[in-house]
């Protein structure tokens, strides 16, 4: 579904991302650790194109953008890419003047360019999905973090890209909402959907990934099965950061 190929960024002379090389599978859920800095949101946000990579190639599907030296991607393909991908950020992005019902049906009306009837009734849809159908005609400040992070799923899924990207999901929740916003994501995994996340919360980890990626310092140190990385971790760092949790 997802492969990524000596894919490096640079910001000036600081390289944050050094010759990544990453497989993910259709359907399957990977979870990136690693210490803060380690180039986790930076990994997510080269393969959703909201940064360009410096090297490399990135391939969804059967599409491949190469950023190698002497072939950079245009504009126009930098953005059909990018629909293939949703991404759901540590803090919600949904527009405050909006209802949730309209905050996920704004992709669908504005860049699907669907008729207003059928984009609410997909919303709709997808919020009953995230278990908040009856909270469809609230605003955001109105809703709790927790349902605010879930109407950002929503608001992700409803462009069926063919990866759902988090970055930190629940890491900006009070400790209470925590647990319903991790209870969604790991609805979507058992559907089938292809899930690229950055967390921090271990157990939901090791219950859900097919593939745990642990980052450090730009570059992937290893990577395996949950029963590899956490159970029997073959490098110091990694038993350091996931002592250091627990
Ligand atoms: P993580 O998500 O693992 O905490 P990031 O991907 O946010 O790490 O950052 C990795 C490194 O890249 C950090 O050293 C950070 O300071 C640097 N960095 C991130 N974004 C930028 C930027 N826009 N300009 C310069 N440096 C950046
Ligand atoms: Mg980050």
């Amino acid at each position: 579904m997802l492969s990524i190929e000596r894919l490096s960024k640079r910001y000036g002379d600081m390289e944050v991302l050094k010759e990544i090389h990453l497989t993910v599978g259709q359907g399957t859920t990977t979870i990136v650790i690693g210490p803060s800095g380690s180039g986790k949101s930076t990994l997510l946000s080269c393969i959703n194109l909201l940064e360009l990579p410096t090297e490399g190639a990135i391939r969804i599907g059967d599409r491949r953008l190469d950023f190698s030296e002497g072939s950079k991607p245009g504009q126009r393909a930098i953005l059909s890419f990018r629909q293939q991908t949703g991404t759901v950020f540590q803090g919600n992005y949904l527009f405050p003047h909006m209802t949730a019902l309209e905050n996920v049906a704004l992709g669908l009306i504005a860049v699907k360019r669907w008729n207003k009837a059928d984009a609410r009734a997909k919303a709709a849809a997808l919020l009953d999905k995230v278990g908040l159908g009856a909270c469809r005609d609230r605003y955001p400040h109105q809703l709790s973090g927790g349902q605010q992070q879930r109407v950002g799923i929503a608001r992700a899924m409803s462009m069926e890209p063919k990866i759902l990207l988090f970055d930190e999901p629940t890491s900006a929740l009070d400790p209470e909402l925590v647990g319903e916003v991790l209870e969604v994501m790991k609805q979507l995994t058992r559907e089938g959907i292809t899930l690229v996340v950055v967390t921090h919360e271990m157990e939901f980890a090791s219950r859900v990934a097919d593939q745990v990626v642990f980052m450090e310092q730009g570059a992937i140190l290893d990577s395996g099965s949950p029963a590899d990385i956490f159970g029997r971790p073959r490098h110091d760092r990694i038993r350091h950061f996931l002592n250091r949790l627990s």
